[in-house]
């Protein structure tokens, strides 16, 4: 067999000056600040000592979790071991609450407001934690279990909802449609990486299955009798690729042919495609939608064959929505464990993906600031994170993220003229969307 020699590497220098250009700016930030006072000192003495009674069982909660790496929807030892861990602290958890096997929902305190701090803990196939779900699956239990104690001071109350398959299923999508948020006044989360970000511009994803029906034909003797579904597939790749200069410069399309015939003598009769598309609004999310779906029927119209274009097999992942006034309270609260959050900006937006926490960030307001725990150059989804989301840097931002969540939450049940800012700057951004309206 004849072979050709690798394609050389893509030129370094661009990578290497983005990141020095990064570091540059991240050097030159200036630390975020709230014009909020957030918790009474003595509130914030109690949740913070309570995290730190708590960093033995926290960072045993997080290498158990990594230990045992599963898949979403199929997390089911991992939330078992989030429900003993909350028990042997006195606190009872539904395990397989909102419909989903392996959701999660504990509550503390009563009434109004609420807060609700959400953990993660599915893995990816084959790279096991290199998403790092293990750190957010223990600042979540940590920050539930000290607000937890404090809730008779703090007044409202506070939920951990485990929410089950980040990576691709949607869990949080689903709990939100099982009314999961209905009653939910804020949401806290955080997620680990090579970034300490503040706020970052997570995208919004939307899946979309494309097949084509042609007829077969023998390729050779009697084309004329065929209509290619191949040549179909083939014209739909190549429409997304001229889309792709002339669409925002924040959105993102790729895809593959899933299914591109039998064998050369024979005109497929089926070929299809996937292609995800990403964008950074969701109303720029829904033209782009809008775009494709016209490439995908002109690509039929030309070759003579049927197409079906079926959208979202898993539920959409909206942009994040980050609520400032929230997002600045967690930066104050980290920069008292020597974290510097980022202000939006600083890293690169490009440098991004996409999380079904935005789908509840446009229904409650909501943070998922980044925790530093692995060196910038290294990104989730790369096999090295996984082993950097059971390091001793991890093991400190287990309690620092517990702190963080635990005192922004705090804050915000604490502090009225916060809550009214919140609530002030979320209407701002849009208000509660009607995500069924909006993907219909
Ligand atoms: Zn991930
Ligand atoms: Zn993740």
């Amino acid at each position: 067999m004849e072979a050709i020699d690798k394609p050389p590497p893509p030129y370094p220098g661009y990578l290497d000056r983005m990141f020095s250009a990064v570091a540059r700016d991240v050097a030159r930030a200036e630390p975020l600040r709230s014009e909020h006072d957030g918790a009474p000192a003595d509130l914030r003495h109690a949740v913070t000592a309570a995290v730190e009674r708590l960093a033995g069982d926290l960072v045993a909660l997080s290498h158990d979790i990594h230990e045992h790496p599963e898949l979403g929807f199929a997390e089911h030892r991992s939330v078992r071991t989030v429900a003993d861990l909350l028990a042997r602290h006195g606190r009872d958890a539904e395990v397989g609450a909102y419909g989903l096997d392996t959701a999660l929902r504990a509550t503390a305190g009563a009434g109004r407001p609420r807060v609700a701090v959400l953990a993660e803990y599915d893995a990816l196939p084959g790279i096991g934690h290199a998403c790092g779900h293990n750190v957010i699956c223990a600042t979540a239990v940590g920050a539930f279990l000290a607000l937890a104690e404090a809730a008779g001071d703090l007044g409202g109350s506070v939920e951990l909802i485990g929410t089950p398959a980040e990576e691709g299923g949607g869990g949080k999508e689903l709990i939100a449609q099982a009314g999961g948020f209905d009653e939910v006044d804020a949401v806290v989360m955080l997620h680990p990486a090579g970034f300490e970000v503040a706020a970052h511009p997570w995208i919004g994803v939307r899946t979309v299955d494309v097949t084509y029906t042609g007829l077969s034909a023998h390729a050779s003797a009697m084309p004329f009798l065929g209509r290619n579904a191949l040549d179909a597939a083939v014209d739909a790749y190549t429409g997304m690729a001229q889309l792709r200069q002339h669409m925002l410069p924040t959105d993102r399309v790729h895809g593959i042919i899933t299914d591109g015939g039998q064998k050369p003598n024979i005109v497929p009769e089926r070929a299809a495609l996937t292609f995800y598309l990403r964008s950074a609004e969701p109303e720029t999310l829904s033209v782009l939608a809008d775009r494709a779906r016209e490439i995908f029927e002109a690509a039929a119209a030309m070759t003579g064959t049927s197409v079906e274009i079926g959208w979202d097999p898993t539920p959409v992942y909206l942009p994040v929505r980050n609520n400032a006034p929230l997002t600045a309270r967690w930066a104050e609260n980290v920069a008292a464990r020597g974290r510097r959050a980022l202000a939006e900006g600083v890293v690169p937006g490009a440098l991004t993906g996409s999380t079904d926490l935005g789908n509840v960030s446009v229904r409650v307001p909501s943070i998922h600031p980044t925790l530093a725990v692995a060196p910038p150059g290294v990104t989730i989804h790369n096999p090295d994170f996984a082993e950097h989301a059971a390091s001793a840097e991890a093991d400190k931002g287990v309690v620092d993220g517990a702190i963080g969540l635990a005192l922004t939450a705090a804050d915000y049940l604490a502090d009225a003229a916060l809550r009214d800012a919140v609530a002030a700057d979320f209407q701002a951004a849009g208000g509660r969307l009607d995500v069924a309206a909006l993907l219909s």
